[in-house]
């Protein structure tokens, strides 16, 4: 997550984080809350507004309360297809959105068909339009952009009837035009405060979470990390798929003697090179860097056979070998030793996150023992090296 302020702003009028990224990944985060919230509103709404159909029977007796109560009925049929094209979206949280716009601008529509029917109720329907103003508003989950144009379209509609029909005084049909405004404003208020509040409240768990999961010195993943999710993860993740998944264990050559030589300064900067190596050289948001120890580091590549991790190895190797950290006015450079483990999920043998590391470790301390600056692998599963390679 990169932490900067831009990533983090909110637009204040839309109540959306500016940047379309962020906005993308706090609706993919949000998005079972989103749907759970559109299928409450959606059945509590459409139940209140059908029993409401009493009063139209009342007001207008059979069997001219038919057409009114029909309008209302026929809302259940839009709330229906809306929660099943939202449970087959590939984008719930959007498809909720405009679930909830169709939903609430059909509900106004046919609010003005019972309107239309009922034109001596006017004072009544301006209540209610107040009300269902600020119910779209607060609590049909929506886009601040959308709720605008329904509430305040149908309000403005509303308002438009009242006084073309003009059954009203002007004094009352004023305090009806002011009530209507007041409700939409104060909801607009509302819903972009809950919307600012909501990205905030994302914002600062993302903050913490990423606290929590990154090694602060090199900004790679954290050991805790691995082991609260990472491993396990990827491996379930290739077992259900039938997948490859390959490790590589890093470490770094002579690190003590960097230390002890230079400071620990100097043995931090080159740490953090590494780091950054090992993070250009692998794929965003697919392979994952994790600090394993002080100067060991685990590669985490799904989807990745055992030749290619090798060579991803190989070249990682080559260019930490080549590469020189300036270090007050020093040039410093070591090299890094490397074991790989490669798994594949398409056969029965059994793969625990524990067996794969503890392969990679071992191969890495053969690469060690074999000399330093060097790769060596081996295919889970399988009694054979299937490279060894030394600078
Ligand atoms: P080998 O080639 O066998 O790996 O030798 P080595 O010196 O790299 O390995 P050894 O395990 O003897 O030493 C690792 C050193 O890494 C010891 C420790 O002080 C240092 N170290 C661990 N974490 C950090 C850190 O965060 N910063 C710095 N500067 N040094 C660290
Ligand atoms: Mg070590
Ligand atoms: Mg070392």
């Amino acid at each position: 997550m990169p932490n900067t302020p831009s990533t983090a702003s909110i637009a204040r009028l839309r109540g959306e984080f500016s940047c379309a990224a962020t906005e993308a990944a706090f609706l993919h985060q949000q998005a079972g809350t989103i749907v759970r919230h559109l299928r409450r509103a959606l059945l509590l709404c459409s139940l209140a507004y059908i029993l409401f159909g009493a009063t139209d029977l009342l007001a207008l007796g059979m069997p001219n309360a038919i057409y009114p109560m029909l309008a209302r009925a026929s809302v259940s049929l839009v709330v229906i297809a809306g929660l099943r094209y939202v449970r087959n979206a590939a984008s719930p949280a959007k498809a909720a959105y405009l679930a909830s716009t169709v939903y609430t601008a059909y509900g106004m529509v046919t609010y003005m068909v019972v309107v239309y029917y009922r034109p001596h109720d006017i004072l009544l329907h301006a209540m209610s339009t107040a009300l269902l103003s600020i119910v779209i508003f607060v609590f049909v989950p929506n886009r601040l952009a959308n709720a605008i144009m329904v509430a305040l379209g149908s309000s403005l509609a509303f308002i438009a009837l009242a006084w073309y029909q003009h059954l009203e005084s002007t004094r009352h049909l004023v305090s009806v035009t002011m009530m209507i405004l007041v409700a939409n404003f104060f909801g607009v208020v509302a819903a972009n405060r809950h919307a600012r509040l909501w990205r905030e409240q994302y914002w600062a768990q993302q903050v913490l979470t990423n606290l929590s999961i990154r090694d602060p010195l090199t900004g790679c993943y954290n050991r805790r990390h691995l082991n609260a999710a990472l491993l396990d993860g990827e491996i379930a993740r290739a077992r259900r798929y039938r997948l490859s998944l390959s490790l590589i264990m890093c470490d770094l050559d002579g690190f003590k003697a960097i230390n002890d030589t230079h400071g620990h300064h100097a043995g931090d900067e080159l740490l953090r090179s590494f780091a950054q190596l090992a993070q250009a050289m692998t794929r965003d948001s697919i392979d994952t860097v994790v600090r394993y120890g002080g100067e060991e580091f685990l590669i985490i590549l799904p989807e990745t056979r055992l030749d290619g991790a090798v060579e991803l190895a190989e070249r990682v190797r080559a260019a930490f070998a080549a590469q020189r950290t300036e270090v007050g006015g020093l040039s410093l450079g070591t090299t890094a030793s490397f074991g790989v483990v490669g798994a594949e999920f398409g056969g029965s043998h059994a793969v625990t996150p524990q067996g794969m590391i503890a392969l990679a470790d071992q191969l890495m301390y053969e690469a060690k023992h074999a000399g330093r600056n060097q790769v060596r692998a081996k295919q889970l599963g399988q009694g054979i090296d299937a490279v060894s390679r030394a600078a």
